[in-house]
């Protein structure tokens, strides 16, 4: 598992934004550590259309903060 903080794409609500009750999705949210295989799409509508896939401890400037599970 990584530590997953504040302003990187797990902490995103952009990341797997299609299916935000992925238990893994949540699990980032509510405990900071994620899968280190992990990679989700970003929902981001600047990159719409990309089908950009990130890693939860990616990030950049359209860090929108998730609802807290
Ligand atoms: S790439 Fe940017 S917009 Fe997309 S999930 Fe990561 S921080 Fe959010």
């Amino acid at each position: 598992m990584i530590h997953i903080d504040n302003g990187q794409c797990g902490m995103c609500a952009h990341f797997g934004e299609h299916h935000p009750e992925d238990p893994r999705l949540v699990q980032i949210r509510v405990n900071g550590e994620a899968p280190e295989e992990l990679v989700d799409e970003c929902g981001h509508p600047k990159h719409a259309g990309l089908n950009l896939k990130v890693a939860p401890h990616s990030s950049c400037d359209g860090f929108t903060p998730a609802q807290a599970a």
